[in-house]
């Protein structure tokens, strides 16, 4: 299975072959910045690996999808964020924006603008939220 494509925005900030704000990386995720924070805080949560959406996650990938919710548990307590007012999960395909799964954390809700509300629903048609989400 590939591990990386050509072309793929956050394959290349991965490889750190395209300029971003990492706040945390190991061999299994990356965690940047968004560079449209839809509130104070809006991180991505990539796995290293290219998978393209949540849809195409396997059996064989649980370990990293787990990897990647303990990583999203630890950026919450890094930064100091509160779950309750945190907006997490993934987009449901078509509604992909970057065609390499990343999983959103956004916060506070209550910082959010409108359309980034509905662009972030939890659990819509378009947007999955992590706590309910299992393959
Ligand atoms: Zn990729
Ligand atoms: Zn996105």
């Amino acid at each position: 299975m590939e591990t990386h494509k050509e072309n793929c925005i956050f394959c290349k900030i991965i490889e750190n072959k395209a300029p971003s704000e990492k706040i945390y990386e190991d061999d299994y995720v990356t965690c940047i910045k968004d560079i449209k924070p839809a509130s104070t805080h809006h991180y991505l949560i990539l796995p290293n690996k290219h998978i393209r959406n949540a849809k195409e996650l396997r059996v064989e990938d649980s370990e990293l999808y787990a990897k990647m919710i303990s990583t999203m548990d630890l950026i919450l307590e890094k930064q100091g964020l509160d779950p309750e007012a945190t907006r997490t999960g993934f987009h449901w395909p078509p509604f992909n924006t970057v065609d390499h799964l990343h999983l959103h954390v956004i916060s506070p809700i209550e910082n959010m603008s409108f359309i980034n509300k509905l662009l972030f629903t939890h659990s819509s048609y378009w947007f999955v939220s992590v706590r309910i989400y299992n393959i």
